[in-house]
């Protein structure tokens, strides 16, 4: 008889453990025992589950195991941000960012996929495409290895690869992430980020609750389809029909992630229609001056076009946030992950080093 492939215990979250655990014939409180283990006391071995029967642990460890990750490298930027780059079973790599925020809270960002499929014309990930999806344990796993180092408070699904292109895992990682018995988030300590996949942003809706974030970065379709060109397939109209729909709690709102680039999208004009845009969304807004980098022609915005804008807004009571670029110096900003190394890798290096290339949101 062929032996069954081992499961990663990290791939499942706690009602498929339980199903799991039903077809050893194993009572249900034995999940919440064992999500304890993996996610609070980071135990990856079975034979240190003390408080089950050793027989028990015996026939989880031929029937599972429990993946982790160590980084590999980690790089500090010298506004404390730290970039952590894992190597995955097959040797590609993903990178995670953790950044401090004001206050003494920590938020880390990470990465749904290897690379991205929606080729986004001013973000260095997109230029590469698709590698591959996460899995939900290879998710999961680059909150678990930061937080045996540090304290993390909030997690943004913004690094590399879009979210709802891989929904699926996002969403068994995300009840993982919210597990009580295990690492135990709170929803809106965990937002989502979406360059605008207007029939999963339906299903995300209905399937789990999670902060929304949208990178929108423009006011008409004719510029939005330059820049995102997923926004040929579901223009601003339909995304914004599903932002209003989208399931809030009283006091939530949709983050819009709007880059600024010079001569693009920060004009007054665009100030003005991204405020009709919003009517009747509970919006705020995240202003992103553009960052440069070696792979785009694109330029950052005139400080005063920027002040400009970010005012417009204010003073029609939007919430609008500019988000600092941290990180910089180590090219760890979300959407930019990897790019150095891939530029390298793939001798799209620039003639001449440019340093901190593709830092940037
Ligand atoms: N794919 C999802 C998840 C995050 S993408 C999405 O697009 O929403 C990473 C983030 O980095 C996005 O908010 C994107 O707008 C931002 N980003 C990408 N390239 C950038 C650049 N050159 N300068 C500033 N921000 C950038
Ligand atoms: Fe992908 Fe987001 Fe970059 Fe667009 S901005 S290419 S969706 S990672």
């Amino acid at each position: 008889m062929e032996a069954e492939p081992l499961v990663d215990l990290k791939n499942l979250h706690a009602e498929a453990l339980v199903d799991f655990l039903a077809g050893m014939g194993k009572e249900k409180f034995r999940a919440d025992q064992i999500l304890r283990w993996i996610y609070l006391r980071g135990v990856t071995d079975f034979a240190a589950m003390t408080d089950l029967a050793k027989s028990f642990r015996e026939e989880l460890a031929r029937r599972a195991f429990i993946s982790d990750f160590t980084h590999e490298t980690v790089e500090v930027s010298t506004d404390g941000t730290r970039k952590f780059l894992f190597r995955l079973d097959d040797g590609r790599s993903v990178e995670t960012v953790l950044i401090p925020m004001e206050g003494g809270r920590n938020t880390l960002c990470i990465s749904t996929q290897v690379g991205c499929a929606m080729q986004c014309s001013f973000c260095l990930t997109g230029t590469f495409g698709l590698e591959r999806n996460l899995s939900t344990s290879e998710i999961v796993n680059q909150v678990c290895a930061v937080r045996r180092d540090f304290p993390v408070d909030n997690i943004v699904l913004m690094g590399m690869g879009e979210p709802l292109h891989n929904l699926d895992n996002v969403v068994d990682a995300l009840k993982i992430l919210y597990a009580p018995a295990g690492l135990d988030y709170g929803p809106r300590k965990v937002t989502l980020s979406t360059s605008g996949l207007v029939p999963q942003m339906y299903e995300l809706g209905q399937r789990i609750k999670v902060n929304l974030a949208v990178s929108l970065n423009a006011t008409t379709d004719e510029v939005r389809n330059r820049l995102m060109p997923v926004n040929r397939r579901y223009p601003l109209q339909e995304l914004m029909q599903a932002c209003q729909q989208f399931p809030l709690a009283p006091r939530q709102r949709i983050t819009f992630e709007y880059i600024l680039i010079r001569g693009v999208n920060d004009s007054q004009a665009d100030a003005k229609r991204l405020v009709r845009l919003l009517h009747g969304i509970k919006a705020k807004v995240n202003l992103i001056p553009f960052n440069e980098h070696a792979g785009s022609e694109f330029k950052a915005p005139e400080e005063a076009d920027m002040r400009a804008f970010q005012t417009y807004l204010l003073d029609r009571q939007i919430v609008a946030i500019r988000r600092a670029g941290k990180g910089q110096d180590i090219s760890a900003a979300c959407g930019q992950l990897k790019g150095r190394l891939e530029a390298e890798g793939r001798g799209l290096a620039p003639k001449v080093p440019v340093p901190g290339i593709g830092a940037g949101g």
